[in-house]
């Protein structure tokens, strides 16, 4: 199973959508096994950012992101760093498809209301970024019989 990393941003938390936005990723089958609110530093939005901090915008994606508090989670499932992209949608919130998170809460590049991690490997380096191994819970779900195959597993 994979863990993948999704914040939900200032949209989502000022825009009050937490509750649904959660929910989509609790009904797909996907299990939180970490969740919390911090304020995000400069700092942590250098490294997180490190791709676009050159760019001239990354004063107003470090604005946007530090505008409230963001809820970060660690999200577990059978490829759940693919999964949980795609129930992302492309960047660009008029873009993406409906259906998709940012498809059907965003008109937006900036205020796309969730980060999600975009491998495997980077999910690995940002998970570690914003939680401790002891945030990060291992239980039973007693749902895997019915969200697959035990050859699945
Ligand atoms: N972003 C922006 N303008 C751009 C590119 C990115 O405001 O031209 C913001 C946007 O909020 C995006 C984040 O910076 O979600 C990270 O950009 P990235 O290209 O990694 O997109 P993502 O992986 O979030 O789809
Ligand atoms: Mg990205």
């Amino acid at each position: 199973m994979e863990v993948t990393l999704v914040i939900l941003k200032p949209s989502a938390v000022q825009r009050k959508i937490l509750g649904e936005v959660i929910s989509r990723f609790e009904k797909k089958g996907i299990q939180i096994v970490g969740l919390k609110m911090m304020q995000l530093t400069d700092e942590t939005l250098e490294e997180h950012y490190a791709h676009l901090k050159d760019k001239p915008f990354f004063g107003r994606i470090k604005d946007s992101m530090q505008a409230s508090p963001v809820i970060v989670m660690a999200l577990k499932g059978l490829d759940a760093v693919n999964v949980v992209r795609k129930l992302t949608g492309v960047t660009n919130g008029r873009d993406a498809q409906p259906g998709t998170i940012r498809g059907d809460y965003g008109m937006s590049v900036q205020e796309n209301i969730v980060h999600a991690s975009d491998s495997p490997e980077t999910a690995a380096i940002e998970l570690k970024r914003f939680f401790s191994d002891n945030e990060i819970f291992n239980y039973s779900s007693f749902l895997l019989p019915y969200l697959y195959a035990n050859d699945e597993l």
